[in-house]
């Protein structure tokens, strides 16, 4: 990837003229073109084959040969490509009856979408029919959707960039403290107390309170083990329901089939997309206890979108869990994410620039900081129209410019490989961050 200019191909110049690029300043759109992809890399028009640490914003946790999930949508789309969500599929069927079985708790029936932002937004409107109140109290650093609803439940204006300045809030979100030791003045049990408090003080108008139970794009923020059923318990107590957003921690990325279960909780609602189909298709779900469920039996459920349940994209979500299964990929998801916290734990050891690594099984993230004496993150570009800072821009140009890509975002390199990822991967992943990390500690006070 040296010294690449992109926009130079025919294909790379079509899409910079006529597409509009997600989260970024037009001006910024340059990307660059993907024409093929093996195992847990991805291939550039120009030939470069690229490491990708980042599994394509935690998605393809299959990486790129999962067969039997392209060869199951190959097949639905010969046979059933599509019915409305009115009619019964059996990959629809199959797909709900296994998510009861993988999910922890009590959680039975599955609503379904096509976005982790749809997944909530179902959440949100389920837990309000179902407890007849209104509020959604989610975390400042969260990201739970784009949409209206859900991105007002994003709580960080680094990283919702343009957000409550310029895009008012829907009414009935609150917010409260993270469990974030490194960066907070509130520990991770005031922080929970914070919660408790405030749920007393919205006097019973909280209809659920939201978390990423390992926050994921704001920090790779890793709670205490005993947090999330504590939170559940204090939720609880105050006739508010607990919803784990997995969207992005969901099936296995943790060791676990799902942070939730990874941590004890049991939650009532779980929101789920990326991983649902290792991305081959796209697929979200809000799954629900059986409890909650029965309550729609007489009233009204109301919510869905001509795609819910699409045929192909529920054949990938099957061929998926049984590839999971079969490749005993949350087992190496545990094994690899030993390694790797190891090898990550010695690159902050070596690196004075690494304020603070965290994270669980293959869900690490590296914050950085710019003093040693205190937690001082990198300055927001000054541009803000990213949430990242411009050292972290720079290290992640340099780990491409070695071969290897990673996810950054705010102060933080995060680490979310594909759950088939080997130790020789591992190892080359770390060498090409160890040599980018140079250029944070350089740039330090
Ligand atoms: N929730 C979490 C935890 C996420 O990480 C994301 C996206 O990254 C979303 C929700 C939104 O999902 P989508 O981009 O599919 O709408």
């Amino acid at each position: 990837m040296a010294n690449r200019q992109s926009g130079r191909n025919e294909i790379e110049r079509l899409d910079r003229e006529y597409t509009l690029g997600t989260w970024t300043r037009q001006r910024d759109f340059d990307p660059t073109q993907i024409v093929d992809t093996n195992g847990p890399r991805i291939v550039t028009a120009d030939g470069d084959s690229i490491l990708d640490f980042s599994s394509q914003y935690v998605c393809t946790s299959l990486g790129y040969d999962a067969e039997r999930v392209s060869d199951a949508v190959a097949e639905q789309i010969r046979t059933v490509p599509y019915v409305n969500p009115g009619w019964a599929t059996e990959p629809r069927a199959r797909l709900s009856e296994k998510l009861a079985e993988i999910t922890p708790g009590p959680l039975k029936k599955t609503f379904y979408s096509t976005s982790g932002t749809e997944a909530n937004e179902a959440a949100f409107k389920i837990a309000r029919a179902y407890t007849g109140k209104h509020k959604i109290l989610s975390r400042y650093r969260s990201y739970h959707g784009a949409t209206a609803a859900s991105l007002s439940a994003s709580g960080d204006p680094r990283r919702v960039a343009q957000g409550p300045e310029i895009q008012p809030e829907v009414p009935g979100m609150v917010k409260g403290p993270d469990p974030y030791a490194y960066g907070s003045s509130l520990d991770p049990d005031e922080s929970l107390e914070y919660i408790d408090e405030m749920l007393k003080l919205e006097g019973g108008t909280v209809a659920a309170v939201l978390v990423e139970p390992l926050v994921g794009s704001n920090g790779v923020l890793t709670p205490p083990d005993d947090y999330l059923p504590r939170l559940q318990e204090i939720a609880h107590d105050h006739g508010a329901l607990l919803i784990c957003d997995e969207v992005m921690t969901g099936f296995g990325r943790t060791g676990e089939w799902f942070a939730s279960a990874l941590y004890d909780a049991e939650p009532d609602i779980i929101t789920m997309a990326k991983g649902l189909t290792g991305s081959y298709q796209p697929l979200a779900a809000t799954t629900v206890t059986e409890e909650i469920a029965e309550y729609f039996e007489d009233t009204l459920l109301n919510q869905g979108h001509t795609f819910a349940g699409h045929p192909t994209a529920c054949a990938a979500g099957v061929a998926a869990i049984e590839t999971y299964e079969e490749e005993g990929l949350v087992e190496n998801a545990r094994e690899m994410g030993q390694y790797l916290k190891s090898k990550l734990d010695s690159l902050a050891e070596r690196h004075p620039s690494v304020g603070e690594r965290r994270g669980v099984g293959l869900h690490q993230g590296l914050e950085l900081t710019k003093s040693t004496d205190e937690r001082v993150p990198f300055e927001q570009r000054e541009d803000k129209v990213s949430s990242t800072t411009t050292v972290l821009d720079e290290v992640g140009a340099r780990a491409l410019d070695n071969g290897v890509y990673f996810y950054t975002s705010v102060n933080t390199i995060v680490v979310t490989p594909p759950l088939t990822i080997t130790r020789d991967e591992v190892d080359e992943a770390v060498d090409a961050l160890d040599d980018a990390l140079r250029l944070s500690d350089a740039a330090m006070d």
